[in-house]
């Protein structure tokens, strides 16, 4: 024994494995991207890189480093043995790809196509995964989405600014939406939105009343807060919620809500589509659409691997 090469216990130097910061910062194409995962290795190597998969494993019986060793019969093409104890361990363990038969290639090329919000026939098409098994996946991202959003708090808004400004925040008067897409019978949806940047909610209330709106306002609109809004009944008493955490101005004409009456454009347009052939909860629909908003375009994909690593910390 003392003279075999010493085995492999990292699947990558430490200097290798990525920040947030870089992974936001990637762009990738399908090709590009479907070219870096072509090996079972390399797809290996890509997870590592990215906190996706363990990059090393202790023995659960012995503590010591286990060997990352080929392993050509599984599905991933290795695995990690303690080559003492005789343990195994699959590179999926603790991970978001545990438990499934279906490749890593596959399933990151899957997670792209989400991302990118390619139509459910082509991400079938592009990665060659069963229409239920996408689905699935399709919707454990979403959840990733709205776990990532819960951590954060970005359904909460508003504030005071870092220049000790309050922070505009414009709402809308609550709309009724179709119900088929609702959880209950007769739900209204109401939303904000910072005027200056991309952060806003959207969230189901049971009705239009003063005290529905004043429940949800205090829940996603932060204390000092500056609130705008159009002249409703409903909103009448915002300055004086909880003996005044906001302040509140009511602006005439309605193209002053134009901000948040587009993104609740926006995000009815992604939910007209998914409920046309799923029972997607709203909740997460819209949620997903939130953090679509919040993320912007180009980053998309980067923000998703960042959600699934946080949640799975390997
Ligand atoms: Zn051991």
């Amino acid at each position: 024994m003392a003279d075999s090469p010493k085995e492999r216990t990292e699947i990558v130097n430490l200097d290798q494995i990525m920040t947030d910061q870089q992974i936001k910062e990637e762009r990738w194409t399908f090709t590009a991207l479907s070219e870096a995962i072509n090996t079972k290795e390399n797809c290996l190597i890509w997870l590592a890189k990215r906190r996706l998969i363990k990059n090393s494993c202790k023995c659960i019986n012995c503590h010591q480093p286990a060997s990352f060793i080929s392993y050509e019969q599984g599905i991933d093409g290795f695995r990690w043995l303690c080559l003492d104890c005789n343990i195994r361990k699959s590179v999926r363990d603790n991970s978001f790809f545990g438990g499934s038969h279906i490749s890593l290639l596959q399933l990151i090329q899957l997670i792209y196509c989400w991302s990118y919000d390619m139509p459910l026939d082509n991400i079938i098409h592009e990665t060659k995964i069963y229409k239920e098994t996408v689905i699935a996946y399709c919707n454990f991202c979403r959840e990733e989405c709205e776990k990532y959003i819960n951590r954060h708090g970005l359904l909460e808004i508003g504030g005071i600014g870092d220049n000790g400004e309050p922070i505009i925040v414009e709402i809308n008067e609550p709309k009724q939406f179709k119900r088929k897409y609702l959880t209950c019978e007769s739900c209204w949806v109401f939303g904000g939105k910072e005027r200056h940047s991309r952060k806003g909610f959207l969230v189901e209330i049971p009705d239009n009343t003063k005290a529905s709106l004043t429940e949800a306002i205090t829940k996603h609109i932060l204390p000092g807060t500056h609130i705008e809004s159009r002249s409703i009944a409903a909103f009448a008493n915002i300055a004086k919620i909880h003996s005044g955490i906001y302040s509140h101005s009511v602006v005439k004409q309605q193209v002053h809500t134009t901000n948040v009456e587009k993104l609740w454009m926006r995000a009815k347009r992604l939910l007209r589509r998914q409920f046309g052939s799923s029972t997607i909860q709203f909740s997460t629909s819209v949620n997903e659409f939130l953090f679509r908003n919040s993320i912007g375009d180009g980053h998309i994909f980067g923000a998703v691997l960042i959600a699934i690593a946080e949640d799975y910390v390997v």
